[in-house]
Order: structure tokens, then sequence, then C-alpha cells
């Protein structure tokens, strides 16, 4: 907790993202998975590969109404639609980055260069403890299955210029592992472009709330996404880094998505850093990542979302000609300077994200991420994936409310 008092959002850089101008966007061509995540927020359905006319409907959704850099393509595990190749394809002839999220599982070499030849831009793969993983992964920890991350990552640097991204869903007892898979990332930043920590949210007993679709009341047992059993589903960004800096206390984030109800909440909080295998000259500052952005933007008309691992690839010069702009980036070059020799070594960028769900105020109020990336296609309009689930069920976003004792003998 003492961390939220000593991180201001007013000091870092707030990414510029909103619902029309993202760079980001989420497309699900399927519902179907081969594992069952705990914490997963999409109701694993096996015939719901949507047809090409569908996905491309949605893909014709998004570029009407949302500047994109790049569509996240999702589910469901994605690889498993039929036409994944024709899928990326698209996506990538409409002048999109085509990121393939998925938990590898169905992931082979002979696949991957067909993806590669239809265009895929980067990989963001789903691995932790709790996807009730099969064979010799079963019953793995957090640590043990950096093994598997290390097999995707060289996988994708084996075929060459592909964005390789990890993300992880941080539970209570996880929370712990966090800094050595941070640790783990830095021994790898010359192929591992970015990882992602996303605390756990679910519906469970201990809220003191009663949800609403419309002016209907529905029981939370019957929402998707809850748990029969107390859990806690409340950690913050502030809690991951936190937990982080205790390990490496010059870890220093660089921007951030606010809360809609909550401008200092770090719904996403972004930390770049600079190194070698092994080595983190430092930590870039907001000054650089509000001139990638805006640079990008300028140039290319979207707000960045992947880099390719060959602009990550430039470190170094970053750090020897971007440092009259950015404190953060002066820290880092002054760090490279003081072992000269590394100046012929090839320096990389890295990401490290920490993403906090939606949070529950006090008198019910949700508070979601503020310029939502994530940001999906169902009936036409634009809303969170998600909370997609209780559009799907319940035909609205559900409302939750303080609880009032009594207030349902009066109704
Ligand atoms: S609002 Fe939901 S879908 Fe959007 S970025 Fe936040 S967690 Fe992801």
């Amino acid at each position: 907790m003492a961390e939220q008092t000593t991180l201001s959002n007013r000091s870092l850089y707030r990414l510029p993202w909103n619902l029309a101008d993202n760079a980001i966007s989420w497309l699900e061509p399927t519902s179907f998975c081969n594992l069952a995540c705990d914490g997963c927020y999409r109701d694993n359905q096996k015939d719901s590969h949507k047809s090409l006319d569908e996905v491309e409907r949605e893909l014709d959704v998004f570029q009407a109404r949302r500047n994109t850099d790049c569509i996240s393509i999702a589910g469901g595990d994605p690889l498993l639609h039929p036409q994944i190749l024709e899928i990326v394809r698209d996506i990538k002839s409409r002048g999109l980055k085509p990121i393939l999220n998925t938990n590898g599982l169905a992931l082979n070499m002979d696949f991957l260069r067909d993806l590669k030849k239809a265009g895929v831009y980067g990989f963001t793969f789903h691995v932790d403890s709790r996807q009730g993983r099969p064979g010799k992964w079963r019953g793995k920890n957090e640590i043990e299955l950096n093994e598997l991350r290390l097999e995707y990552a060289r996988m994708l640097a084996d075929v060459g210029e592909i964005a390789c991204s990890f993300n992880s869903t941080v539970y209570e007892d996880t929370l712990q592992h966090v800094p050595e898979l941070v640790r783990w990332a830095e021994q790898h930043i010359d192929i591992v472009n970015t990882m992602v920590f996303i605390a756990f949210r679910h519906v469970v007993p201990q809220m003191p709330f009663d949800w609403f679709a419309g002016g209907r009341k529905v029981q939370w047992q019957t929402i998707p996404y809850h748990s029969e059993a107390e859990r806690r589903v409340d950690i913050l960004s502030t809690d991951v880094l936190a937990r982080v800096r205790e390990v490496f206390p010059d870890f220093t984030p660089a921007a951030y998505l606010n809360g809609t109800e909550k401008a200092d909440s770090y719904k996403w909080l972004l930390t770049e850093r600079a190194g070698i295998p092994g080595r983190i000259y430092g930590y870039l500052g907001p000054k650089f990542i509000e001139l990638v952005m805006s640079v990008h933007h300028y140039a290319k008309g979207t707000y960045l979302s992947y880099a390719s691992p060959a602009a990550r690839s430039l470190g170094r010069l970053t750090l020897l000609f971007l440092w009259p702009f950015d404190s953060g980036i002066r820290r880092a070059a002054a760090n490279l300077l003081r072992r000269p020799w590394n100046l012929f070594r090839r320096a990389h960028l890295q990401t490290i994200l920490f993403i906090q769900p939606v949070d529950f105020m006090q008198d019910g109020r949700q508070s979601m991420c503020d310029g939502c990336p994530d940001i999906t296609v169902h009936n036409g309009e634009l809303v969170w994936s998600c909370r997609l689930e209780e559009l799907k069920q319940f035909g609205a976003f559900l409302r939750t409310a303080e609880k009032v004792a009594g207030a349902d003998v009066q109704a």
C-alpha cells in the first residue's frame, strides 16, 4: 500500500488512447479453447467459430469507428479457428498488425511459419500456473513455467521478426512470483519484448453488492465469471509494483491508463526498460513514451501498440540519441557509458505491463479502464471484451449497487 502514496499519476504519462483512437482492438473469432484457465472471462463453447463473413463485418466495424494500430486476435484460442490463416491475412491486408493471443498449445513450427507467411506481427502467449496444462507442465508453478515461456520465445526468434509477449494472471498466492518472472524477462530481453501481469478478478461471495441487468435483479451465482468461495479479487497494479520493487528498487513505471471512476488508479501501468540480457541499463521515462506515441501518430496515423523486434533492438541508439528528451534515458545512457565495451553490444527495449481490471467503488460504481484497449465488437457495437458474457447472458452490462438490508423485502 505504501507504493500507492509514492506513485503519482501526475508524474506519469497518461497514454492517449480512447474509444475512437486506440493502439489496440480486440477480435474474437471463436470462444472455443483447449484449456480452461482459472479466471477466464469467456464461456468456452465448442461450436462457436465465427464465419469469415462475420469476422470481416467485425473488422469493418473497427475500421469505421476506431482508429487502431493492431488487432489482438483472441478468444477462446484463435489458433483453433480453422480459418485463422485467412483471418491473419485479412487483417494484414487492411494495413493493421495481426497479434495472436494464444495459450500456445496448438502451435508448432510448421504452423508458425504458415502464420508468419500470412502476416502475423506478434504473439501474446498466455502462460500461467492455473491453466490446467497437460503433460509435463501439469502442476508447475510460475517459475517452473519459465521453461515453457522460453520454448515459445525461441520458436518465434527462430522464425524471426515476430514480436514476443507473455501474459499471466496474478492471484493472491502467485503475486510473490512476479519479481522472478521480471528477472527472467531481463535475462531474455533480446527475445522477450513484453511481459504483462493481469490481476485476477471474479465475482465472489464477499462482495457487498446487488447485481442488476437494467432494472432486473440477478443472482451473482448466475454470472459466468464467479467463484463460490471467497477469494482475493482486489490486487492493484501498485501491489504488483511494490512486490517488484522489493527486488528491483529502481523499477520505475512511465505511463498509465486511469480508471473511469478514479483518475489516480493505474488500470494499465507501463514500464519501459533498456538493457542487454542479464543487465538493465535503466528505465525510460514518461517523455520517451510521449515522444514515441506522438511521433508514431504523426507519422503513421495511429498510436503505437506493438513494436517490431528490430525496432526494439535499437535500445543503444535510443539511449545515445534521445537522451536530451527524457531524464530516464539520460540515467540509462550514463549506465551504458560506465561500461563502454557494452557500446558494441546491441541493447534492447522491453515493456513490463501491470493490468488491473474492473474495480468496485464502495457505492457500487465499477471503474473500468478509461480508454480500454481491449474493446471488441458485439452486435455491431464496441464493447468491453472482459465483460462480454454479461451482454450475451443478460443483454446488458450488469450494474452493482451497495446491498441495503431489507431492500428485497420492500421490493
Ligand atoms: S476494461 Fe476490461 S477489456 Fe478493457 S482493458 Fe480493462 S480489463 Fe481489458
